[in-house]
């Protein structure tokens, strides 16, 4: 199939650029399929399902920080499925999971922090060192100490 063109098969502008005609779209046109190519397939968070857990987003002064918690009601244990509920979570509010604070309730109870690498993988860590945050409010301060401490992206 010649699949040569020299309108845009998006907005049916002539098209220039021999790369365009090649490809059939102009370049912003190209460009917005392509990002929503990759939009679909990150859609996909479906494993999120399996576990039990709810959401919400503190806000304190101007930084905002996601709250995970894990329901414990049988279902798969958020620390096992933090990647894809993490995923889930920044699809459906729009967040960038680099761009925010992030603390999750254990099914024991504690609260440890996350955070996600480039690749979007998220990794678990203690909030602190000299307690286990059994309140929201106590994992929120534990947050703000390590990162007064310049630990804001702890590595393992
Ligand atoms: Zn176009």
């Amino acid at each position: 199939m010649n699949t040569t063109s020299t309108i845009c098969g998006k907005c049916h502008r002539p098209l220039t650029d021999p790369k365009s005609v090649e490809r059939g779209f102009g370049p912003d046109c190209w460009a917005s399929i392509k990002a929503e190519e990759a939009r679909e397939e990150k859609v996909d968070h479906s494993g999120a399902q399996r576990s039990d857990y709810d959401y919400h987003i503190a806000t304190s002064g101007d930084r905002r920080t996601l709250v995970i918690k894990d329901l414990d009601k049988g279902g798969m244990s958020v620390t096992n499925n933090i990647d894809a509920i993490l995923g889930h979570i920044c699809e459906v509010e729009g967040l960038d999971p680099q761009g925010i604070d992030i603390i999750y309730r254990d099914s024991d109870g504690i609260y440890d922090g996350v955070y996600a690498d480039k690749a979007g993988a998220a990794h678990i860590y203690a909030l602190s060192r000299l307690s286990r945050p059994r309140s929201e409010g106590e994992a929120l301060e534990a947050l703000r100490q390590q990162q007064a401490a310049g630990n804001d992206t702890p590595n393992h």
